[in-house]
């Protein structure tokens, strides 16, 4: 079992990063099991899914319709619900099979990080 964090900065207030290749790199060779990705904050989420332009694009977008962007009790504290409450959509973490050091990703998935509340430097955490 280890565990590692890396940075992300965001560009934009809902936005996505595709970690995959970072999380790849952070196992170790020849580890089997299992990986855990999450996100150590509670207006961002990680998802896995296709990283296609298009699709990206209708995340965002799903998201901010779902999630109208003011109204909000909390919003009277710090002006962010709508991030909280996207956020809680997508879950604050994924886990992955691991064989032999390899992501067990299918052909289309990549792990997204969903950025709900940007631009941000976000902490990425992985565990294996
Ligand atoms: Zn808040």
């Amino acid at each position: 079992m280890g565990q590692t964090s890396f940075e992300v900065s965001t560009d934009e207030r809902v936005t996505t990063a595709d970690l995959t290749d970072r999380v790849a790199a952070a196992i170790p060779a020849g580890t089997t099991g299992t990986c855990t990705v999450y996100v150590e904050h509670t207006t961002a989420g990680v998802s896995i899914n296709e990283a296609e332009g298009r699709l990206l694009g209708d995340i965002e977008r799903v998201l901010t319709e779902i999630v109208p962007e003011s109204g909000w009790a909390h919003d009277e504290i710090d002006d962010n619900a709508d991030a909280h409450l996207r956020s809680m959509l997508l879950g604050r973490d994924v886990t992955v099979p691991v064989t032999d050091g390899d992501l067990g990703l299918g052909t289309w998935q990549s792990i997204l990080l969903v950025e709900c509340d940007g631009p941000r430097r976000r902490t990425i955490t992985v565990v294996w």
